[in-house]
């Protein structure tokens, strides 16, 4: 067996780290940027803690997923306080915002020499300024890697800021956080944190260490999605799925993603849908397709049986076969409330578009079997 794992320096999980912020923060600098999500989690505690610990605070909103233009102004502005620390405390796009900004801090130039697909794609050369990312939901696993997700209006895509430069110093993972979250992010986030334990688990890339945190992952979401949407004050399931979500980034992190993932991109660049719905109504399609292919071309590919396992590990039944899995992980949707791709927009006539962008998607690269651009528009045609 032969694996590469990288991560944050250091992970601090568990209900309450939150009030160690200030110790930490004033160990790595003085000049913080925080970065918060508008509207998001209340943020007044971090700052009161940040402020005893005497670290003076330049703060940014992010109120939408971040765009070049958006992450330069933050970068222009945390280079003229001189911030020697970066902090993000929100989803997914606070922490892409704070990581991309920690990284430019410490790297010269601009942030589109360093972009790949629209930029010059130079390499970061030098580690990002410390960054702390502080995750108020639970779905994106940001908070252990290594990229920072972009987006470009003009040109209807996504592209990532990329280096092992960019792995947080601290990962401050408090489910408390995520208890005020209403249902319809937990649901969509849950759902993209479950997609990130399912797909590393059959990537091309898998590996032993990472199987392990797919294998508990699964276990914890299947267990707890329902219930902490139900009721977002129940500790345990809020616990299991801040793990889960953390169990996904440092598993996508380190083995990539699937098909799933690489319709998504495309998907988010062209229209304004939450990333983990669209990951999940995509995900039993996608499982499926994936399967059919596997048994068309490759039926000695031992992945089938991790299907199989996955079946298991969902259901909870030792007799479960890959179909049980995919009913599963419908009827979740369904119980979700997660919406058909055509509540975003998306009609037949995107659909070509979307293959040949999901196409050269890098996480479709990764997907177990190379799947056909007629295969990839049937998993499209059944969702709208
Ligand atoms: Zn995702």
């Amino acid at each position: 067996m032969n694996f590469d794992f990288s991560t944050a320096t250091q992970i601090r999980f568990g209900a309450g780290v939150i009030n160690t912020l200030g110790i930490e923060a004033v160990k790595l600098g003085k000049r913080a940027l925080l970065v918060i999500n508008c509207p998001g989690a209340d943020s007044s505690k971090i700052k009161n803690l940040l402020n005893q610990a005497g670290i003076d605070l330049f703060i940014i909103e992010v109120c939408a997923e971040p765009t070049i233009d958006f992450v330069s102004l933050g970068i222009e502005k945390a280079r003229n306080e001189k911030c020697d620390l970066v902090i993000s405390f929100g989803g997914g796009s606070a922490i892409d915002t704070g990581k991309a900004i920690a990284a430019m801090l410490a790297n010269p130039g601009e942030l589109i020499d360093y972009l790949e697909i629209v930029g010059k794609g130079q390499s970061i050369k030098l580690p990002a300024k410390p960054f702390i990312a502080i995750p108020t939901t639970a779905g994106t696993g940001s908070e252990v890697t290594k990229n920072a997700v972009i987006a470009v209006p003009d040109r209807q895509i996504k592209v990532s800021l990329r280096s092992s430069f960019m792995l947080p110093y601290l990962a401050l993972v408090d489910p408390e956080l995520t208890y005020s979250l209403p249902p319809s992010v937990t649901a969509s986030t849950g759902m993209d944190a479950l997609t990130q334990v399912i797909e590393p688990f059959v990537t091309k890339k898998a590996n032993g260490m990472v199987d392990i945190f797919c294998r508990d992952g699964m276990i914890r979401a299947a267990r707890s999605l329902r219930k902490a949407f139900i009721n977002g004050n129940d500790a345990r399931a809020r616990e299991d799925m801040a793990m889960t979500s953390l169990l996904g980034g440092l598993s996508l992190a380190n083995a990539g993603l699937g098909a799933a993932h690489g319709f998504a991109a495309p998907i988010g660049g062209m229209f304004k849908a939450p990333h983990g719905a669209v990951c999940a109504i995509l995900l039993p399609r996608v499982v499926s397709m994936n399967v059919k292919a596997l048994k068309e071309r490759e039926p000695w590919n031992p992945v089938l049986m991790r299907y199989i396992e996955i079946a298991q590990i969902l259901t909870g039944s030792n007799n479960a076969l890959i179909d049980d899995g995919i009913i599963w992980l419908a009827d979740l949707c369904t119980f979700l409330g997660i919406p058909a791709l055509s509540s975003y927009g998306v009609t037949f006539g995107d659909l070509t578009a979307l293959v040949e962008r999901s196409a050269v998607a890098s996480s479709m690269q990764a997907n177990p079997i190379p799947l056909t651009k007629l295969e990839m528009m049937q998993i499209l045609e059944q969702l709208l």
